[in-house]
């Protein structure tokens, strides 16, 4: 069900450093001539500033939702109070339900637990639209302030489904559900329940659940001992931000938004408008964001050998400076890609 025979993907470059990575690995897909057609719409702050408040122009939704499947760079979030994020707005518009994101040892990117040959290969899926995302939050008085958090049986159960398919389909054996039903009994309780009932259906799968503190402490001392984790939105999002960290920072971080009927492949960084137009940016959160992306759509051999000229590529000391041997000359986003084009 998961493999959409579409060929045509929409595209949004981004802001800050998006239009320089996504150049990058488009660059890379030519070379390995990956058979996807672009349409590139029109979306990112600019389109915001220019009246569009979520961030999009008609034309560009259209396409989004004709195509079902948008590849984008990051997106800078307006400033400003109840203005709402263009990258949080497109996971609500289209429901993608189901944060997953990838974290795998990288040889040349070097980390405590590289160093101590201790691999790590894990994914956390993380609910994407529900919990305290909502923002529904006020005043109480002047001094105390109220936030609900929102936790559904369909919307746990969309995700739960989400991430045991996901380990049947990565070849998995075990998937843990983080959580803290402890002291959220209704809330995080509600969610621990759907995921010992969907259990039930995937016997193949050996189910565990772990208390998000002892998680963290777990993933910290032990990673190797994860494969797959599912977590409510908040939890999640700390929680992967923490595994970013274990295989080398944000640069590496890959992520995909899956919805039944649109999914939206990202680096987890945003814009680095600290580093954009100096052609310096990392682009293999990307890289690894559209690799996701064709193994999702069944371009199964080009992700494998994209996949493997990067990780060569890495291997060999070749760099972007933001990671690596520093007695290595880091090499700019483009070179950076054109290494890799040249190890495909
Ligand atoms: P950031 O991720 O853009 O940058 C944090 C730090 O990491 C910076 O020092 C930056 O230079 C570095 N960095 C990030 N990506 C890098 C890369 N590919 N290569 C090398 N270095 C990289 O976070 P921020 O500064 O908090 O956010 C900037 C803007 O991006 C904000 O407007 C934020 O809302 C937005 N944002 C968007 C997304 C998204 O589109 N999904 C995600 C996070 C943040």
């Amino acid at each position: 069900v998961l493999y959409i025979m579409n060929t045509k993907i929409a595209v949004a470059k981004g802001d800050g450093i998006g239009p320089e990575i996504m150049e990058a690995v488009l660059r890379i897909f030519a070379a390995n001539n990956v058979q996807l057609e672009y349409e590139f719409v029109e979306m990112g702050k600019s389109y915001f500033d220019a009246g569009h408040s979520t961030g999009m122009t008609a034309a560009a939704k259209d396409t989004i939702e004709k195509l079902g499947i948008l590849f984008k760079g990051p997106m800078e979030t307006p400033k400003g109070k109840g203005v709402k994020s263009i990258n949080v707005t497109a996971r609500k518009v289209w429901n993608t339900y189901a944060n997953q994101r990838d974290f795998r040892t990288l040889n040349g990117v070097e980390t405590v637990f590289s160093k101590a040959g201790i691999p790590i290969n894990l994914t956390i899926i993380r609910e994407n639209i529900e919990d305290t995302y909502g923002g529904i939050e006020h005043l109480l008085t002047y001094d105390v302030a109220v936030g609900r958090r929102i936790i559904t049986r369909p919307g746990s159960e969309q995700v739960i489904r989400y991430a045991f398919e996901m380990a049947r389909r990565k070849g998995y054996t075990k998937l843990a559900c983080g959580h803290k039903a402890n002291i959220m009994k209704l809330t995080d309780g509600l969610f621990l329940e759907v995921f010992q009932e969907v259990a039930k259906e995937y016997q193949d799968i050996e189910s565990s659940d772990i208390i998000v503190d002892d998680l963290c402490m777990k993933l910290v001392t032990h990673p190797e001992k994860f494969q797959a984790i599912v977590l409510t939105n908040l939890q999640g999002d700390i929680v992967s931000d923490l595994c970013a960290g274990l295989v080398g920072g944000l640069g590496f971080a890959p992520s995909a938004n899956i919805g039944d009927n649109i999914s939206i492949f990202e680096a987890v960084h945003g814009t680095a408008p600290d580093i954009m137009g100096k052609g310096i940016a990392n682009p293999t959160a990307l890289l690894l964001s559209g690799i996701l992306m064709l193994r999702y759509m069944g371009f199964t051999k080009n992700a494998a050998t994209i996949e493997n000229a990067l990780l060569y590529t890495l291997e060999q000391g070749v760099h972007t400076g933001d990671f690596g041997d520093k007695a290595i000359p880091s090499s700019g986003t483009q070179a950076f890609a054109d290494a890799i084009i040249a190890n495909l």
